[in-house]
């Protein structure tokens, strides 16, 4: 709930409206029972946990890198699902990359999220038990957060939107939109709406080709829409915002990283103010896709042009630490175990 909607929920309850404001702050420190809550009388802190229920994920596995520290959880919730979230340390402070939904129906050939396709969307507690969870079972404090993990965003649109909204609040977390990226393969209308509302988050672009035939090859979304939409709904975005758009380049051996499709992006880009992030591709065990061998050309090629470009730097290499990767490898032990996983397991590489 919002502290409006806990507002209007105690209101109902004949209480004071200062109990929302109460207990809204200790949800956001993390409590996971009414009987914590000790600036509560007792008979409240009973009728409440006949009413009302506190999602809390618990730690199904954890792994952390010994390069650099990256840290992966894999969450199990209420349901028994399973979603990941990846903290990384960078200079600037911690950032967390979080799931929206229980797998992702968006079927793109690289992806290890959407093998399986999409189980359910999470809640809006369920997003921000992410953050918090992850912040207390690591005590590193999270400055920023990606909508990177598993799932498309903006396929869980209102969900996405009260999620922003918590945790932009000053009773909670408190995280500015300025320190938030939101990553969508491109669903044009929904970033028509997400522009109406003028946020001051950063908007990614899962990009992946220039060119129709490959980006409908990669991902399915592009035989609908197609790229020159796409691009024309990007320029909408910038115009409606004032925000950089950053567009994601997974580069592909052999499908996506030849000289004249960096021509053809850089075109693309031509007088639209955005900046490429360059992937070096994540080796997908279940796909024949491979990391391609010149990312350093293609770089070069699209700087030569002006476009402004950034290569991402790979943490967590020696864990599973991209997209749906660790959530895949629990369920295939679940299906040759024919159960479902259920201790509490740490992994150190
Ligand atoms: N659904 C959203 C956000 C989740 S994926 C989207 O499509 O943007 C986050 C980013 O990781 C996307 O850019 C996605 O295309 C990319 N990605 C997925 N699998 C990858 C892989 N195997 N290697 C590199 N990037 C990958």
């Amino acid at each position: 709930m919002t502290l409006e909607e806990m507002s209007a929920f105690f209101k109902d309850l004949g209480e004071p409206a200062f109990r929302a404001k109460q207990v809204f702050r200790w949800l956001h420190r993390g409590a996971v029972s009414f009987d914590e809550m000790s600036d509560l009388s007792k008979p409240l802190r009973e009728r409440l946990g006949g009413l009302c229920s506190i999602t809390c994920p618990a730690v199904e596995r954890r792994q952390v890198s010994a390069l650099d520290g990256t840290t992966k959880y894999l969450w199990r919730l209420g349901d028994g699902s399973c979603v990941e979230s990846v903290l990384m340390g960078y200079k600037h402070g911690n950032t967390v990359c979080i799931s929206c939904q229980v797998g992702c129906r968006m079927g793109c050939a690289f992806c290890a999220s959407t093998i399986g396709g999409k189980v359910r969307d999470l809640t809006p507690a369920e997003m921000l038990d992410q953050v918090l969870f992850t912040q207390m079972d690591s005590g590193r404090e999270i400055s920023n957060i990606v909508l990177m993990g598993i799932g498309e965003p903006l396929d869980n649109f209102d969900t996405v939107m009260k999620f922003l909204q918590l945790v932009n609040s000053p009773e909670g977390l408190n995280i500015g939109m300025r320190h938030i990226s939101l990553s969508t393969c491109g669903l044009v209308e929904k970033i028509d709406k997400l522009a109406q509302l003028g946020l001051q988050l950063t908007l990614s672009v899962s990009l992946h080709a220039p060119d129709d035939a490959t980006r409908s090859r990669l991902m399915p979304v592009n035989r609908s829409v197609g790229v020159e939409k796409l691009m024309d709904t990007c320029r909408r975005y910038f115009q409606t915002t004032g925000r950089r758009i950053s567009y994601e380049y997974a580069l592909i051996d052999g499908v996506n990283d030849s000289d004249e499709q960096a021509d053809l992006l850089a075109g693309l880009l031509r007088g639209t103010p955005g900046h490429v992030n360059l992937i070096p591709l994540n080796d997908v065990a279940e796909s024949p896709l491979k990391p391609s061998r010149r990312v350093a050309a293609f770089q070069k090629r699209l700087e030569r042009r002006g476009v402004t470009v950034t290569v991402r730097r790979k943490l967590g290499g020696d864990i599973d630490a991209s997209c749906g990767q660790l959530r895949r490898k629990a369920m295939q032990r679940q299906g040759e175990r024919g159960e479902r996983p259920s201790e509490n397991h740490e992994e150190r590489s």
